[in-house]
């Protein structure tokens, strides 16, 4: 394996890692799971492409790191690079993480609690197991940090952005990137203006002008935008008033259900997974119907609105779980956007499926892209353009 890097996931109860060669050959990946608990597990793929389950009782994201350095046979990676979900102002690239980095992210923790400490975790026992690789942070809010004022502020008090930074950030950056730079090449040449579709169990979209972010629809968190697996997406702002004094919901009530019990799920009160809304929808499910209609409406009204963002548009791209495996998702993003002369090739959209990147348009009117995204292989890219590892 020609220098590989690491490519590390950190949530607060797993890791998802990724070894990528730089030769495009075949990655060791896998994923470390319920860290913390006597049920830890670490399910990997090895080179040939067999699983393998190990169990890690009681292992932290330490020994969880180990495990995963021992299950490499014995491929050694030339550098780490870590997802980290919040960069905040402070990132507009991918960054080396020493001891001025790690504290900026820890700063910047405050905007993401959840997601950053979780990061920061990874980072500490990477360093501590890898002394002498160089670590580089990824952020997946760096590349919407191109976007203009008009596009990240909200309409609050000034003060709030200048004291406590409340703006637009956008995230799922990795992949708006990945997929829109492989649109560049895929076009070819001229000023390309794109919008993606990032539509998994966290759903974003974004208008890219040359290469770079000019709008999104995640905001300062990722529940801002679409409608998404259990995240409502946007509401009246005057929802949680009218919950808290109507019902005496508490703040926490409110964003638990905004985050964890609404979106497809709370719509069609039957589940978050696309294929089953859809095989229900098709069985006469009438919330699985509505969900689905829901969803596929806003994805549209909000490619809508970006496009304001847009000089020209030379297309569309669908990616995740969702964009890259539905075809009536696709379908039916296409069929609401009755003005922008969109002609949909629905062969070529049935058979477009399964990791396969295909080109679904009829030949007319702007292009119609799936891009299956790669997130794993796009930080090991930034990772080694930043450490000049490769050319
Ligand atoms: P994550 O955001 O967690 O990375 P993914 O990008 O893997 O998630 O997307 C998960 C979503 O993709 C789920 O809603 C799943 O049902 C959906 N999905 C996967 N395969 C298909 C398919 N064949 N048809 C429709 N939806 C699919």
């Amino acid at each position: 394996m020609k220098a590989p890097v690491l490519v590390i996931n950190c949530g607060s109860s797993s890791i998802k890692y990724a070894l990528i060669p730089d030769d495009g050959g075949p990655r060791l990946e896998g994923i470390a799971e319920r860290l913390g608990s006597q049920e830890a597990l670490l399910k990997a793929k090895d080179s040939k492409g067999q699983r393998h389950e190990t169990s890690l009782p009681g292992a932290d994201h330490g020994a969880a790191l180990e495990a995963i350095f021992t299950s490499l046979d014995g491929h050694a990676p030339v550098a780490v690079g870590h997802r980290i979900v919040h960069g905040g102002e402070h990132f507009t690239r991918a960054s080396r993480l020493d001891d001025q980095v790690i504290a900026a992210v820890e700063e910047t923790s405050a905007l993401a609690p959840l997601h950053n400490p979780a990061n920061l975790a990874g980072i500490q026992a990477a360093r501590a197991l890898f002394p002498a690789l160089p670590q580089v942070g990824v952020f997946d809010t760096a590349f919407h940090q191109s976007l203009p004022a008009h596009a990240y502020r909200y309409a609050l008090p000034e003060s709030l952005y200048r004291d406590h930074a409340i703006r637009r950030y956008g995230f799922h950056g990795t992949s708006h990137a990945f997929v829109s730079q492989r649109a560049d090449t895929l076009a070819g040449s001229g000023d390309h203006g794109w919008l993606t579709a990032h539509l998994g169990n966290g759903c974003s979209t974004c208008a890219v002008w040359q290469g770079q972010s000019r709008d999104t629809s995640m905001g300062l968190t990722p529940l801002e935008g679409l409608v998404m697996g259990t995240r409502s997406g946007d509401v009246d702002p005057g929802l949680h008033a009218h919950l808290h004094r109507q019902l005496g919901w508490s703040l926490d009530e409110i964003d638990a259900m905004l985050n964890q019990r609404s979106g497809l799920a709370g719509l069609s009160e039957l589940t978050n997974d696309m294929r089953e809304l859809e095989a229900a929808a098709e069985r006469g499910h009438a919330g699985a119907s509505l969900a689905l209609e829901v969803f596929c409406y806003r994805i549209a009204k909000s490619l809508a609105a970006l496009s304001c963002a847009l000089p020209t548009l030379s297309g569309l791209i669908f990616t995740g779980g969702i964009g890259e495996n539905s075809p009536t998702v696709r379908a039916k993003v296409i069929a609401a956007l009755p003005h922008f002369g969109l002609g949909l090739d629905e062969a070529a959209n049935l058979a477009t499926l399964r990791g396969r990147e295909g080109r679904i348009d009829a030949g007319s009117g702007p292009q119609l892209w799936v891009i299956p995204t790669d997130e794993e292989g796009q930080i090991a890219r930034e990772t080694r353009e930043l450490l000049e590892l490769s050319a």
